[in-house]
């Protein structure tokens, strides 16, 4: 049965009256003006791919297939696996150089640390929380592997290890937790980047000078942070050159999604529905939030697409 966005509607309030439990807010409790975020300024990056290196290494993570000097991944777009918690993308612009030549924009992709991570209300368990310094962080030892975490996200981040079938994990960006819970600290990639294009801070300084850079060049630079409301708000933000759109960062609605996830699972789960029944209604809510990634059209990403 196809979920229509009324159908999904109905079923919704169907679901917010019979909950008995009512909406935690759990997921959103830790957030405040003070939480660390990170802005990523697209017109700033080179593409050269220092991030990953470095977040492959802060995070321990297995050999990559290819050398990070090789230029060639960005021949096809990429998403963050279990192997890489972040990718770099580059995308082509109508705009040419003196030459003539087309002028590319690279865009880093990673968890945005919602505010209000859909993720982490969907997750049953309690694995995945949104940390007081602004963090959505991920515990294996509470996960049971449902993979609800991976419907929810309207970023489609969270990564899964398939290839392991012992003790399998959900993977995601941790925001170097541990690193930026120390007085100093900052997350790997935005430590190494050599051109500034990221910047770590509280999220409301961020947004000061998102805005700030943006007032200064207002010709160059579309009009808007990317994040600020997006889904509730997320701690990582984007400022661009280029229409977010073309650069895989889709309209999203302002409205933070646990509200849905929660109110559709508690009164699932208060009334003893399978699970199953509550994957297919997540999945329904998700393709209301995000139809690009449920259609299997080309979503965040379209290699070599002209912006
Ligand atoms: S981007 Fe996705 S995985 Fe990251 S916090 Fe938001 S909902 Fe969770
Ligand atoms: S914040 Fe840490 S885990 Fe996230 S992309 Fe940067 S280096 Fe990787
Ligand atoms: S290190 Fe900085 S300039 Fe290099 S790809 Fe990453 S974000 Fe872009």
């Amino acid at each position: 049965m196809q979920i229509t966005r009324r159908s999904l509607f109905k079923i919704m309030g169907a679901a917010g009256g019979l909950s008995a439990i009512g909406s935690r807010a759990a997921a959103a409790e830790n957030t405040s003006d003070d939480d660390y975020g990170c802005l990523a300024d697209v017109g700033r990056c080179i593409g050269c791919r220092k991030c990953e290196m470095a977040c492959s290494k802060v995070n321990a993570l297995p050999p990559a297939q290819t050398s990070f000097e090789d230029m060639t991944v960005f021949d096809r777009n990429r998403r963050p696996d279990e192997a890489a918690f972040t990718v770099v993308n580059r995308y082509f612009s109508s705009r040419a150089d003196e030459r003539g030549q087309p002028v590319p924009a690279y865009i880093k992709v990673q968890c945005m640390h919602c505010l209000h991570p859909a993720c982490a209300s969907a997750c049953i368990t309690g694995a995945l929380k949104k940390q007081e310094n602004g963090a959505v962080t991920y515990n294996p030892s509470r996960c049971i592997g449902c993979r609800y975490c991976m419907i929810a996200c309207p970023f489609q981040i969270p990564a899964y290890e398939f290839s392991d079938p012992l003790t399998p994990r959900v993977r995601k960006c941790t925001f170097c937790f541990e690193n930026i819970s120390k007085q100093g600290g900052l997350p790997g990639c935005a430590a190494i980047c050599p051109v500034e294009a990221l910047t770590f801070g509280t999220r409301s300084e961020l947004l000061k000078i998102a805005h700030q850079r943006i007032s200064e060049a207002p010709l160059e630079y579309v009009q808007k942070v990317y994040g600020e409301h997006e889904v509730g708000g997320t701690s990582w933000l984007y400022i661009s050159k280029v229409p977010f759109e073309k650069l895989g960062l889709y309209p999203l609605p302002e409205k933070e999604i646990p509200h849905l996830t929660e109110t559709i699972q508690h009164s699932i789960f208060a009334y003893m529905w399978a699970p199953i029944t509550l994957f297919g209604i997540l999945a329904g809510a998700m393709r209301f939030f995000n139809p690009q990634q449920m259609s299997g059209k080309p979503s965040q990403i379209q290699t070599e697409k002209e912006v």
